[in-house]
């Protein structure tokens, strides 16, 4: 799962995930494992990003209300902020992580034996 994490090829750890910052090869450059044919991978990378957006949205929430209530509404504004930007970025780190979660689950057809 961490290959993905970090851009790399979840099965292998050698081909590259990323194309460009966001563009996703279709199969690796190393062992030739096709990321595109899981079909959801997208959705399910969005759904990881909504999540852990929502996350860090909570915990500012929480933050601002013991910290910084006096000032709720600036907070408010600069954690959308900073909530929309984390979402932009963490988007790339997702879609790798969910390819790494179907690695490890086994839903990513690899044409080799199994690893576990
Ligand atoms: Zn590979």
């Amino acid at each position: 799962m961490l290959r993905g994490f970090i851009g790399r090829c979840p099965l292998c750890g050698k081909g590259k995930l990323f194309r460009s910052y966001y563009d996703i090869h279709p199969t690796c450059s190393a062992c030739g494992v096709g990321y595109e044919a899981t079909g959801n991978q997208s959705t399910g990378a969005m759904g990881i990003n909504i999540v852990l957006t929502i996350f860090l949205g909570f915990i500012g929430g929480i933050f601002l209300v013991i910290y910084a209530s006096d000032q709720l509404m600036q907070g408010l504004l600069a954690l959308l902020l900073i909530m929309s930007i984390f979402h932009i970025i963490f988007y790339r780190f997702a879609r790798g992580l969910w390819l790494g979660l179907m690695v490890a689950t086994g839903d990513l057809e690899t044409g080799k034996d199994e690893r576990g």
